[in-house]
């Protein structure tokens, strides 16, 4: 028994070696992802509850590693924030988003995800206002991401950058809603244009009573600020006609449309553009 203990202790530390291996080397590749063009923002798309119209699409990144293939970024953003890479990154998806967004042409909202570590260390609202005018992107197009953890970190710099980006025309998006522990404090100190329903209510609105009660009180305290809000996760029919019932405003889901590259976001959509 004892040489078994010991076995699966040598197995477990050889794991952990090759786990930590793994990452060094994925932080290594990732210094490198965007000079060899290995990232590339897919696309979302976000609708009407009502109507089923087109309102936006979130970007969302994606690593094309040439040896492990497609690497989510549930793995390197983590790794990227560690290592500050994420300012880099956060730059390269900001600028490159709004430079395909202005060529759709379309009205098309594009919302972007925003680390809290580009709140800390970066001079957000004069980069935003430097790719808008580089880009030409009018600021009504552009929608910004945070989750509540960006404000916790450090409130009174998080909300002064805010309002300096929101004086820009740019919109603030709440993502992960329901999720934090702080969410009513922070809809209490900032004027959000949206509030990101997360997608764990929406995976439990059909069966669990607390989760259906929940998604309409989230959406009674949003028409009582007078902030649209949008449900995560949408991923089945019934679950859109219950946001339909409920009058949520918009959805986003696997149902209405997975990420996808640029080229074929408009594939199922209104003949424009780059088809
Ligand atoms: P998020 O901002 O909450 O993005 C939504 C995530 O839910 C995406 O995962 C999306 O693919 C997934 N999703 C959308 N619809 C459904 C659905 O119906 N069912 C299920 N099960 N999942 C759905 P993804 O693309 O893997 O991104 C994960 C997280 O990585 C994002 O969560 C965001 O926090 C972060 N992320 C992605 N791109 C960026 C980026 O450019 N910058 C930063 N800072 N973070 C990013
Ligand atoms: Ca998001
Ligand atoms: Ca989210
Ligand atoms: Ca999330």
């Amino acid at each position: 028994a004892k040489a078994d203990v010991t076995r699966a202790v040598c197995f477990y530390e050889s794991k952990m070696d090759e786990a930590s291996r793994a990452r060094r080397s994925l932080a290594q590749d990732l210094r490198r992802a965007i000079e060899l063009d290995q990232l590339e923002p897919y696309y979302q798309v976000q609708t009407s509850v009502l109507t089923g119209d087109i309102r936006g699409y979130e970007v969302l990144l994606r690593w094309n590693h040439p040896e492990l293939g497609s690497v989510p970024p549930s793995e390197f953003i983590p790794i990227a924030e560690e290592n500050g890479l994420i300012l880099a990154i956060g730059e390269w998806v900001l600028r490159t988003a709004c430079q395909q967004a202005v060529s759709w042409h379309t009205p098309y909202k594009i919302a972007v995800n925003l680390s809290p570590v580009q709140f800390a260390h970066a001079d957000l609202s004069k980069l935003v206002h430097e790719i808008l005018l580089e880009t030409g992107l009018s600021p009504n197009r552009l929608e910004l991401e945070i989750t509540e953890s960006t404000i916790i970190a450090d409130k009174t710099r998080t909300l002064h950058i805010l309002r300096q980006i929101r004086a820009l025309g740019v919109t603030i998006a709440l993502d992960d809603f329901g999720t934090g522990y702080s969410s009513l404090d922070t809809l209490r100190s900032f004027p959000f244009d949206k509030i990101k329903l997360d997608r764990s209510f929406m995976s439990e609105v059909e069966q669990s009573p607390q989760a259906k009660a929940i998604v309409r009180a989230v959406l009674t305290l949003g028409k009582s600020l007078d902030i649209p809000v949008l449900a995560e996760g949408v991923e089945t029919d019934d679950q859109l006609s219950i946001l339909r019932i409920e009058q949520c405003d918009e959805a986003q889901g696997f149902f209405l449309g997975r990420p996808k590259p640029l080229n074929q976001i408009f594939r199922q959509g209104p003949a424009i553009a780059n088809d």
